[in-house]
């Protein structure tokens, strides 16, 4: 395998871990799941990353999804441009969150009103306070292996940064607290039906990922989402389809637009700001109504709807509806999904959907050969799926370093770069 030099990366992680817990921001970003050094990224444009030490790799973490048109897409940065020279935050009205606003709320239909704020998890936050509050219940349904941001109640059996971690709760949530949180498998209607015969009167809402896609791409039957909604409602409680990821990016509008399916409540980011620190919940009128100064659940935020997230994300969602790139993505994500299971020859499986993609490495034991629920990824993802890692990053290809994490195909990958991969992953499983 080749050897890059990583020496500067190296020196900065020892400082970095001196003054931060683990050396990063994030956990994931750390590279425990992978093991190794984590690149510190110096600059980055359309679909590449180079890092300090000067190597440069073709990127498909692409920020954990928000950059669907590619590092420094022009048009984002021509309207973050033009918003800084009028200045970063007022902490008043303006006009761009009014505008990005309507554009969101004019073309998706759940969204006839929605709040921005600074993160998916703080999105996430909001829409429970007021599912909560909407049906006067505490209890919250989520499912094993779905992510919903670090809110507390949410951090029970929750993938992403917790699915590398011996356990899949996070320390320092209160044992009353977790309590109000019911855990049912995805792919288990079964399972939901008989929570709500226990807890069906405390429980306030179910919320989901509708395509699972912090524990691995676990694809559910648009059935399932639909009936999730059916029995939320048959028991009044509320449906919350947690679209921090699938926003935008499944299709304009979301999982809700692309499936006509109805949730009371969104979530929304990392799309919806380009790539800048962003966050929306949104839903039924009546509902967002409820919300402060409207109603009397209170959210608030100093930076929210901060002018330069909001160009930014303005820039992006009217290019991704004037440009309409979903089609064209999802078509080439399940081309290169097909070619890499190809090259592997058949070592690795592929689970796909829209422009994420997420390779299975081991036997798949399930009746319809699809892997719906974190219990049912091989035991033998983590330490393949690091092998390969290292392997490609040699070889100049960033992926999540996490085998439970997905790959996100951007429009700045060219046909050239998808190519180069699916060669070198066939180098990796036949070696000449
Ligand atoms: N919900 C989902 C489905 C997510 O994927 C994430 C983040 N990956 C979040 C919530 C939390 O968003 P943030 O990291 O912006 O707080």
């Amino acid at each position: 395998m080749k050897a890059l030099n990583t020496s500067r990366s190296e020196a900065l992680f020892e400082r970095a871990k001196k003054v931060t817990p683990g050396g990063v921001h994030s956990p994931v970003r750390a590279f425990r799941g992978v093991g190794g050094t984590p690149r510190f990224v110096r600059q980055a444009r359309g679909s590449r990353i180079t890092d300090v030490d000067g190597n440069t790799y073709l990127d498909f973490c692409m920020s954990w999804g928000p950059l669907i048109f590619g590092h420094q897409d022009p048009d984002v940065a021509e309207a973050v441009r033009g918003a800084l020279g009028r200045g970063w935050s007022y902490g008043a009205a303006e006009e761009t969150s009014l505008e990005l606003a309507e554009f969101i709320t004019s073309h998706v239909p759940v969204a006839q009103k929605v709040r921005f704020v600074n993160s998916g998890t703080e999105a996430v936050m909001a829409a429970l306070r007021v599912a909560r509050g909407a049906t006067g219940r505490s209890k919250i349904l989520k499912f094993d292996g779905c992510y919903h941001g670090h809110v507390d109640s949410m951090l029970v059996r929750a993938g992403s940064g917790l699915a590398e971690m011996a356990s899949p709760d996070s320390a320092g949530v209160s044992a009353s607290v977790a309590g109000d949180t019911v855990v049912v498998p995805l792919d288990d209607l079964d399972a939901v039906r008989a929570a709500f015969e226990k807890h069906g009167r405390d429980i306030a809402a179910i919320i989901v990922e509708p395509v699972p896609a912090n524990n691995g791409l676990l694809l559910q039957r648009e059935a399932f989402l639909a009936d999730l909604i059916a029995i939320a409602h048959k028991h009044g409680a509320l449906m919350i389809f947690d679209e921090v990821i699938t926003g935008f990016r499944v299709a304009f509008g979301g999982m809700a637009a692309r499936t006509g399916l109805k949730p009371d409540l969104v979530t929304y980011g990392k799309i919806i700001g380009g790539g800048f620190p962003v966050g929306a919940y949104a839903g039924r009128a009546e509902l967002m109504d409820l919300v402060a100064p409207a109603g009397p659940f209170y959210q608030a935020g100093t930076l929210s709807a901060n002018p330069v997230s909001m160009a930014a994300g303005l820039a992006m969602l009217k290019k991704l509806h004037s440009t309409d790139p979903y089609d064209a993505l999802e078509r080439r994500t399940a081309s290169l999904s097909e070619r890499l299971e190809k090259a592997s020859r058949g070592r690795l499986r592929f689970q796909n959907y829209a422009s994420m993609f997420w390779g299975i490495a081991g036997r798949i034991d399930t009746a319809d050969g699809f892997v719906r629920r974190p219990d049912r990824i091989p035991a033998a993802q983590k330490e393949e799926y690091a092998k390969l890692f290292h392997f490609l990053l040699a070889e100049g290809y960033y992926f999540a370093p996490s085998g439970f994490e997905v790959s996100f195909l951007a429009t700045a990958h060219s046909d050239a770069d998808l190519d180069g991969l699916v060669h070198k992953v066939g180098e990796y499983f036949n070696p000449r």
